[in-house]
């Protein structure tokens, strides 16, 4: 079993904190929230006092934190982990951040002999909790295996997508392509409805059609026609609106930067910052509402 330091327990990070902990490895945690260390050193995990604390012992250090710019000034900023984390440990950051950030913080730990990969995810708090995440890792081949140990106990399917910042550019694309599916379901759902069909009817057809998609399927964005995903729950849990205009801000910084052509993904992005002003909370296939007339 390994020593593994994880850094940032708030939705994500804190029940894949307790996975770890559950298969049998030690773990010493940190948060800027005490009371989210509180919730996982109850399962077992070890309190640190400090991030730096955290990392002394750690083979394995894991983070989960809000953005790029967390992530740099943990590992790179003033008194950064790079000075404390002990040579030839593997970093895993599992935040969904720029590529870019990625890519430096991976740089920056190389010169002091750290190995890193990012490492987003897919599967949401449920997946976390369930320790069935999906994770799209950039970096070297000999550090995706390595990651196994502790990957594989928090999810259940791993990519290696290719070099460092790799993983994240995975993650963009397919968050794109998801807003871009929950909006086109959504507003093929109300044209429907608009002309007088049952939603559930129609869904039906689409799903058995070729307009047939992972939303339809799984995720139906009008209420009541699906049971147990948000949209029949008041668009309470899931995937929040702020996460989403979050993600499809970093796909749009990543198409300028390769100077790539996504209409659809600005269009998306564009509806869900409009979306997001008084909904930031609810769940993504809220954006149904933005075209439902009633
Ligand atoms: P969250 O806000 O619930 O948790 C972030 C935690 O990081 C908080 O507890 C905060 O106190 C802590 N933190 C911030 N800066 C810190 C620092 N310097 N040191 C220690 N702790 C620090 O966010 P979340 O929902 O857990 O998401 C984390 C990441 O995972 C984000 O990048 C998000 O985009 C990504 N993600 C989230 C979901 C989801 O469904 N929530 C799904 C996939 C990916």
């Amino acid at each position: 079993m390994a020593n593994v330091a994880f850094i940032g327990l708030g939705n994500m990070g804190g029940p894949m904190a307790v996975n770890l902990v559950k298969a049998g490895h030690s773990v010493s945690v940190f948060d800027l929230s005490e009371q989210a260390i509180q919730v996982v050193v109850s399962e077992g995990a070890n309190k640190a006092n400090s991030a730096q604390e955290s990392v002394k012992d750690a083979d394995f250090i894991v983070s989960m934190l809000p953005a790029g710019k967390h992530v740099k000034a943990l590992y790179l900023g003033q008194d950064g982990l790079s000075e404390y984390i002990k040579t030839g440990a593997l970093v895993i950051d599992s935040s969904t951040i720029d590529a870019s950030s990625a890519k430096e913080v991976a740089q920056g730990l190389s010169e002091k002999g750290i190995d890193f990969i990012d490492a987003p995810v897919s599967g949401g708090v449920a997946g976390a909790a369930a320790g069935t995440l999906s994770f799209m890792v950039g970096g070297s081949s000999d550090s995706f295996e390595r990651a196994k140990t502790v990957l594989n106990v928090m999810g259940k399917n791993l990519f290696h997508a290719g070099e460092h910042g790799a993983g994240q550019i995975a993650k963009v694309c397919n968050n794109m392509l998801l807003s871009v599916l929950m909006v086109g379901t959504s507003e093929a759902l109300n044209l429907g409805i608009a002309h007088g069909l049952d939603p559930a009817v129609l869904s039906e057809i689409m799903s058995k059609s070729s307009g047939s998609n992972w939303t339809l399927d799984v995720y139906n964005p009008c209420p009541d026609v699906m049971e147990n995903v948000p949209s029949s729950n008041d668009y309470q849990g899931g995937f929040m609106v702020d996460l989403m205009a979050k993600d499809l801000g970093l796909a749009m910084e990543a198409a300028l930067e390769s100077h790539s052509s996504t209409p659809m993904g600005a269009l998306a992005r564009s509806l869900y910052a409009v979306h997001a002003k008084d909904n930031g909370n609810k769940d993504f296939s809220s954006i149904f509402t933005l075209f439902n007339k009633d």
